[in-house]
């Protein structure tokens, strides 16, 4: 089983509040079909919430403490994260659908629950019943109940990790908008220097963390939930998914840059 994760960064339009980016998307459902097609896989997609659910999330503060007279107004700021997730859901799964991948939606908010904004509840029976049909499953950021903060947004990247510590992968990717793990921001420092393999958080110069509608970590985020799957022995990469044919080759076993994420050496 693979699970690949496509980050918000390269299926949205990060400078505008909900904008697909229709020509990544297409690229990158055609390139999964034409791995598909070359042979058979089991395939989890997660993919990030990106410009369509940082702003809701963000101007709601879903997530932080609130007082319960506050509560109406963020019921609504949950429904409208929900919802904006949900149609960039619809959008990649209508383009997938397009190409002839057989996905079916399987969102957080529908199943999970989290404590202090970690995931504590969510079965997966229903990942591996589609699995064993034969269908792709999506999952994608979301909001879900919590127990101590009532509502709580859960990033791409925690259900990555959730998943792949649960359903025990052959192989963790995941596609950002950079080739990998720098020890800076590549794209706001020229002399970033580029790993290879990653193992540890002492190796990034700065926790600057990524575009600032991103509520969820970033890059930081992702390393640290990546991190988590590494101590458990599951390995993971951080490949550049704009990179024409990168997400084709990696589904093929093919050597693609990256950073690969363990604790070994
Ligand atoms: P996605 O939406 O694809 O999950 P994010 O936008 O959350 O990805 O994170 C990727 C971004 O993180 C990159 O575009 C890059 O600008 C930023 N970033 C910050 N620090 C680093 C770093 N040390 N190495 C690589 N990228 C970094």
């Amino acid at each position: 089983m693979i699970i690949l994760k496509i980050g918000g960064s390269i299926l949205t339009n990060k400078d505008a509040v909900s904008e697909v980016d229709t020509k990544s998307l297409k690229r990158i459902a055609s390139e999964i079909k034409s791995s598909l097609d070359n042979s058979f896989k089991e395939l989890i997609i997660v993919h990030g919430a990106g410009s369509f659910g940082h702003p809701p999330a963000k101007k709601y503060k879903i997530g932080e403490r609130f007082d319960e007279s506050e509560y109406p107004q963020k019921r609504i700021g949950f429904c409208e994260t929900q919802n904006a997730v949900k149609k960039l859901n619809m959008y990649i799964c209508e383009a997938f659908i397009d190409e002839g991948l057989p996905v079916v939606a399987i969102p957080a908010s529908s199943f999970m629950r989290a404590t202090n904004k970690r995931i504590t509840e969510g079965n997966l029976d229903s990942f591996k019943r589609y699995l064993d049909k034969g269908f792709i499953p999506v999952i994608y950021g979301d909001v879900v109940l919590d127990e101590e903060l009532e509502i709580c947004v859960i990033s791409g990247d925690q259900l990555i990790q959730y998943l792949a510590k649960n359903l025990n992968p052959d192989m963790v990717v995941l596609g950002t908008d950079v080739d990998g793990v720098y020890n800076k921001n590549p794209k706001t420092h020229d002399d970033a220097i580029f790993f290879d393999k990653f193992s540890s958080l002492d190796d990034l110069d700065t926790f600057e963390g990524t575009t600032n509608v991103d509520v969820t970590g970033g890059m930081v985020g992702k390393i640290k939930e990546l991190l988590y799957l590494a101590d458990l022995g599951i390995e993971s990469k951080i490949i550049n998914a704009e990179v024409e044919n990168n997400v084709f080759k990696v589904l093929e076993n093919e050597k693609v840059k990256g950073t690969v994420i363990s604790r070994g050496n």
